[in-house]
């Protein structure tokens, strides 16, 4: 009885894996390939819905109480939730899985609303790293050095997974070069909430984004971009699920071009990156 009792004990030790709840769905794909059957992913941010504005739900709080492990990316969520996952959980660890990464301005903050301007805080930083699978590299090697901390019997496999991943990742990279080689430099794409800066950045590309300030554009400024796009000679406009898609629409049909609907949180995150530059490589 009692070897059966110690070996019960032993394998929950052994099978034990590390719960861990992310802000989005990029986020769980790239633990999951660190961390393996070692550890178990849930995503606060479901499909549909804008990590800018997300409220958890209960039975989402709930699974905070059981965490071991939060990862949080910098999105606008975060801000006013993470104190209060910390007050639900005392034991939770809240790791920034974005540390170490440059991060740059956000774009689309380009208006004439100055008064909004100041109120806005200097740390405006643009939260969409994860479309650059540079990014994603030092993702990945944050993700290895938080798990080792948490679960140091395991080194060796995490280590292993990171190794494998990081190839892929330059694969991937390389895969994305590749089909935009023919494109010229800076060749412009549009689209309706900048999520795509990192990859413009990586890709040398523009990115040209339609809403302003958070919000669809009125008028006036809707002619302006429909005016810039036409002399930056778009080629397509990427709008998001999550996002009305009115002015998208709008502009494609007066430039003649497609509107595709990709979002930044697609759970095929290597696919969209491709299908994204793809489209882009298109010519009209
Ligand atoms: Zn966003």
């Amino acid at each position: 009885m009692k070897k059966l009792l110690f070996l019960l004990l032993f394998s929950t030790l052994i099978f034990a894996q590390t719960n861990i709840v992310v802000s989005i769905l990029p986020q769980k794909i790239f633990v999951d390939k660190i961390g393996g059957d070692k550890v178990h992913t849930s995503v606060m941010v479901q499909a549909g819905d804008s990590p800018h504005t997300y409220e958890p739900k209960p039975s989402q709080m709930l699974e905070i109480t059981k965490a071991d492990l939060y990862f949080s990316i910098g999105v606008e969520f975060e801000k006013v939730w993470l104190e209060k996952f910390q007050n639900q959980n005392k034991h939770l660890i809240i790791s920034d899985i974005s540390r170490d990464i440059n991060k740059s301005a956000m774009q689309g903050h380009h208006d004439d609303d100055e008064e909004h301007h100041a109120e806005e805080n200097i740390e405006s930083k643009d939260p969409h790293v994860w479309v650059n699978p540079m990014n994603v590299k030092q993702i990945a090697q944050n993700i290895y050095e938080t798990l080792i901390g948490i679960d140091s019997n395991n080194t060796d496999y995490y280590k292993a997974h990171l190794t494998t991943y990081l190839k892929e990742l330059d694969a991937l990279d390389d895969e994305i070069k590749t089909i935009l080689k023919d494109t010229p430099e800076n060749t412009t794409f549009m689209v309706f909430h900048p999520a795509w800066g990192y990859f413009a950045q990586r890709y040398h590309l523009q990115q040209l984004s339609i809403e302003v300030e958070g919000k669809s554009p009125k008028m006036k400024a809707l002619i302006q971009i429909m005016k810039k796009a036409k002399e930056q000679n778009v080629r397509a406009i990427f709008t998001q699920p999550e996002f009305s898609d009115k002015s998208a629409n709008l502009i494609a049909q007066n430039l003649h071009i497609q509107v595709i609907k990709t979002s930044p949180l697609s759970p095929n995150w290597a696919e969209n990156l491709k299908n994204l530059a793809t489209a882009i490589a298109q010519k009209k």
